[in-house]
């Protein structure tokens, strides 16, 4: 009982049944279908306020690739937040739930030129700019529009995070952002270019950082550099430091809080004046959400027990390109003997797993799991592979229901073709 609640506070048993903010998830598959994402509001609220009471001068953009269902974005933007962005569709949204164009930031290694001049027309607060040639093209639209487009440049500090390397993003040979050993000249480029403002420094090391020592020498060496170009009469109004905080996802995790990361980089920080910006997405969305999956089948090949569900890699991508661990209960608990099963979709592929060798009871075909954790970075990522339509969300708030993104059919998949 405890352990759940460290994954999410309003998620519980009660008689036996899984509930999350005080709603029955089997009456919510019973209404909606599977697979379903389900994601608690309150969860939202709390950790978006936790990171303004850490960070009470800093500006919140929420990093949108994490969850961008445009009711979720909208809740965000009711609290105060802004956006990190990372392509015009997301651009689109952000304006699109009203978040305002002047707490919006852009990264991306390969905005194309649309999404260029579509952010300058919104006006957008700056552009974490990731190299030169970005630069230029910035330059070159800004005169265009008879506008300074304003920017920071985005620094790779060549931090080791400590996490999976497909989401370690602040190492050297990562391609995102200019060495932090260039940047100053690349700051000294900048400045001259006519129709650019320089006005702010961004990096993110990367993703599902447990451990936030990493942090300390990323934001060190920042402000070093904040120094130096202070100094050189470059006027650095903004410190971007990303996002990353990691979350629960094994039994054993310990989830950092935006209160330990402020602690740890007050020290550091207190030096600054620049306003402060961080671009959480995974640690405000990711434990409000869980995927849940019916149980077609069961399958015993000799001692190799199978629970084929009917959410696959298609809804659910993390297992398959992370070897992500999802932790996985039954809807309803029966305090039944354990048995060790790989839980799988019914996708082509045998990477089409959501857990491998799993204690979990012995559960019966029509039954429901619950799949944790599963906020951030998973309907984000859910694709029509094998024509399959994505799932449903929907999200409870103190025990209100409301559906936020109706299923697919099959016409809706097919409709650009025809
Ligand atoms: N900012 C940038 C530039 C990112 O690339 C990402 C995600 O990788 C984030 C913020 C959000 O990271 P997280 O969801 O780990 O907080």
């Amino acid at each position: 009982m405890e352990l759940l609640k460290e994954y999410n506070p309003y998620l519980e048993y009660k008689n036996g049944e899984l509930h999350l903010e005080g709603v029955s998830l089997k009456a919510l598959v019973e209404e909606f279908g599977t697979p379903l994402y389900v994601y608690s509001a309150s969860y939202i609220k709390d950790r978006f306020n936790a990171y303004k009471e850490a960070f009470p001068e800093a500006l919140i953009c929420y990093a949108l690739k994490a969850n961008f269902n445009p009711h979720i974005a909208r809740l965000l933007g009711e609290l105060g937040a802004g956006a990190d962005i990372v392509s015009g569709g997301e651009l689109y949204l952000a304006l699109k739930a009203g978040i305002p164009a002047n707490k919006i930031v852009y990264a991306g290694v390969g905005k194309t030129e649309r999404e260029l001049r579509e952010a300058i027309e919104a006006d957008i607060l700056m552009f974490n700019v990731e190299s030169r040639q970005e630069l230029e093209v910035l330059n070159e639209l800004g005169k265009r529009y008879g506008k300074k487009v304003r920017i920071a440049i985005r620094v790779n500090p060549d931090v080791d995070p400590k996490t999976h390397p497909y989401i370690a993003t602040g190492m050297r040979k990562s391609k995102f952002g200019i060495d932090i050993r260039e940047a100053e000249k690349e700051y000294e480029y900048a400045s001259c270019l006519e129709n650019l403002e320089v006005i702010g420094i961004h990096c993110h090391i990367g993703s599902q950082i447990l451990d936030v020592s990493p942090y300390k020498e990323a934001v060190e060496k920042v402000v070093s550099l904040y120094e130096r170009l202070t100094e050189k009469g470059i006027n650095i109004q903004y410190l971007d430091i990303g996002g990353g905080l990691g979350i629960k996802y094994k039994p054993e995790d310990k989830e950092p809080t935006p209160k330990e990361l402020a602690k740890l980089l007050e020290p550091i920080l207190s030096k600054v004046k620049a306003k402060l910006i961080l671009e959480p997405g995974r640690s405000i969305t990711g434990n409000a959400g869980l995927l849940l999956t019916q149980v077609q089948f069961l399958k015993d090949k000799g001692d190799k027990h199978f629970i084929i569900v009917d959410a696959g890699m298609n809804d659910l991508i993390r297992p398959a390109i992370y070897g992500a661990y999802h932790h996985i209960l039954p809807v309803k608990d029966e305090g039944r003997q354990l048995i060790k099963a790989d839980i799988v979709g019914p996708i082509c592929e045998t990477g089409d797993f959501l857990a491998l060798d799993r204690e979990i009871q012995r559960v019966e075909r029509g039954e429901y799991l619950a799949v944790l954790s599963a906020g951030a970075y998973c309907f984000a990522m859910s694709s029509h592979y094998n024509a399959r339509p994505r799932a449903a969300e929907v999200l409870v708030d103190k025990g209100e229901v409301k559906l936020i993104r109706k299923r697919e059919d099959y016409g809706y998949i097919f409709a650009p073709s025809f």
